[in-house]
């Protein structure tokens, strides 16, 4: 972004705004078609090689740094992103649709989770110190002394998805994480919200510079070609990715991360199918407010959420009834403008897919309109017809949800484990449901999900210590992870463990007196104390 904060199209690379691709393209408006200035450069091999080049020096600089630069850095990103001001929603609005309150909203959780992160490493105990001390005397072999913590893993490769153009982008999560880690950072700027995108690095790069840190810490690309993010991952300075935005894309990065010379884990959150299920009773008790909070939910955000919930499953014969409710909830929403044009075209032909399959019923049928506007759909089948139909788990990206009427609680259960992954998994129960009905539905949604919700609905993700968003494949290619809250940190680590090390050579977490008073793990223990009797490992 130049000096008067006009937008140039640019890549930003090791400090430098570089006006580099012969090949260009625009930001488009979703709600008129209309194209938004300025042209941006496709990035090219030239590109990713300077700005990985850069990274890799930059991680090498960093560790000459003063102890929790991380933390410095991270709040004045977030207080450089609020310095964009209207100019940041009013772009963002023009290149997603979304409301201005929503990206005001947004704002306000990417901010959030920088400053989270701030303090994470500021406190410290987030590299998960462990100690053994030695023991000389052991027989029949002396035990040594063992150290371990996390540490930085390197340059790491961020993609971002269109749905979330703050949150979930180029200062989103993915970033947040891996720089409270130590990890430079490439973003792979969003196609969807060029302007946006550049508006951020533009913030990061102020931040940089106030704090005199490396520059090759951040660099972001543009471009809307595969061969980029292919590039990007396959370039031997990268040392993970993390990717949000859907499963055909995760997938692809993985595999290619797999292939390399030197494999790479790739941190894909991808699409879910976030199965609901609502007892007999809790129909019974309040199917009218569950099929209103439902209908809320599937339409949030224009349907265009990760955590929406795509599949319900009723069980018993009110069910019928309840889908009556449920469609006159959600036919009140007319239409929605949707991210971009190939989004709708592709929901309403998904949706569409699914109503030719047979035994579905079309309760409410997607229709497209103005530039980029699709109508609700709501589809009803049976769980033997959900059973046989591979082509219904496929998600439909937008304001659609597909309810399967259950016999039973086994139907129910079932169904749910065909699912194989999906990031939640949402429980309705009524006082008078039996133990056995809860307990097995229950253990269903545990055995696919990363987040069991009770009684509420799975979109609003909570930004914390606990979150969990994640969740078995194909919904991420790590269940051992999270994308969102304070354990997504870990993703862009690795152990590292010191024997017999000398004070000297030990970084400050691990050593005797614990200068940063940090929360370790000694001899089993957890205690904030430093280690008292000198151990062979002082020097
Ligand atoms: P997308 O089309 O997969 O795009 C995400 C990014 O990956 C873009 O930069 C895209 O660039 C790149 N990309 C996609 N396929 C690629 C390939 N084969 N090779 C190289 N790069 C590739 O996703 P989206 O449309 O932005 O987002 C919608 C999806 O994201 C939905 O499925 C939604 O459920 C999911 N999502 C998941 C989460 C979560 O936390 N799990 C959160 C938000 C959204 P190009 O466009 O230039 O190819």
């Amino acid at each position: 972004m130049s000096n008067d904060n006009r937008l140039t199209g640019s890549h930003l690379i090791n400090g430098q705004w570089v006006a580099a691709g012969t090949k260009t393209f625009q930001g488009e408006n979703p709600a008129t078609g209309e194209k938004l200035s300025p042209q941006f450069g496709e990035a090219g091999k030239a590109e990713v090689n300077a700005a990985l080049s850069a990274a890799g020096g930059a991680f090498e600089a960093a560790f000459d740094l003063p102890h929790g630069w991380q933390a410095k850095l991270l709040d004045a990103i977030a207080a450089r992103i609020m310095d964009l001001g209207d100019a940041l929603l009013e772009r963002g609005e023009q290149e997603t649709a979304l409301p201005r309150a929503r990206l005001a909203g947004e704002r306000g959780r990417t901010c959030g989770q920088l400053k989270m992160f701030a303090d994470l490493v500021r406190e410290g105990s987030w590299v998960d110190a462990v100690i053994d001390t030695a023991d000389p005397n052991r027989t029949p072999a002396p035990k040594p002394d063992l150290r371990r913590m996390l540490r930085a893993r390197g340059p790491v490769v961020v993609f971002g998805a269109s749905n979330f153009p703050f949150a979930f982008s180029v200062c989103g999560g993915d970033t947040a994480s891996a720089l409270a880690a130590g990890c430079p950072v490439v973003v792979k700027a969003h196609p969807s919200h060029p302007g946006t995108s550049e508006m951020f690095a533009a913030a990061v790069l102020a931040a940089l510079k106030e704090l005199s840190l490396p520059l090759g810490l951040f660099s972001m690309l543009q471009g809307r070609s595969n061969e980029l993010g292919a590039a990007l991952v396959k370039h031997p300075a990268t040392t993970a990715v993390g990717f949000t935005g859907s499963n055909r894309g995760g997938r692809a990065l993985f595999d290619l991360a797999a292939a390399r010379p030197t494999p790479i884990p790739v941190y894909a959150e991808m699409g879910s199918l976030n199965p609901l299920v609502i007892l007999p009773e809790a129909i019974a008790e309040r199917g009218e407010a569950i099929a209103k909070g439902l209908a809320g939910s599937v339409l949030l955000g224009g349907g265009q959420f990760c955590t929406k919930p795509g599949v319900v499953f009723v069980v018993g014969e009110a069910g019928r009834s309840f889908i009556d409710t449920l469609s006159k909830q959600i036919a009140a929403t007319a239409s929605v403008t949707m991210l971009n044009k190939p989004l709708r075209d592709s929901f309403v032909s998904r949706t569409g897919e699914f109503a030719h399959v047979n035994d579905v019923k079309s309760v409410l049928t997607s229709q497209a309109g103005g530039y980029a506007e699709a109508s609700p759909a709501l589809l009803e089948t049976t769980c033997n017809v959900w059973l046989r139909e591979q082509k219904l788990r496929e998600e439909a990206f937008g304001p659609a949800t597909l309810v399967i009427r259950c016999t039973d609680i086994q139907e129910a259960v079932n169904g749910v484990k065909t699912i194989g992954g999906a990031l939640t998994g949402t429980l309705h129960v009524g006082a008078n449901d039996t133990r056995e009905s809860i307990t097995a539905i229950t253990r269903a949604l545990e055995s696919i999900a990363g987040r069991v919700i009770v009684n509420g609905y799975p979109t609003g993700v909570e930004v914390n210590h606990a979150i969990v968003h994640g969740g078995p494949y194909p919904a991420t290619t790590d269940p051992g992870t999270t994308s969102v809250g304070s354990a997504a940190i870990r993703r862009f680590t690795r152990l590292i463990a010191y024997q017999d090390a000398p004070q000297s050579i030990l970084p400050p977490e691990l050593k005797d007196d614990n200068p940063l008073k940090i929360a370790r793990c000694i001899n089993g223990g957890p205690t904030r104390d430093a280690i008292a009797v000198a151990t062979g490992s002082s020097h």
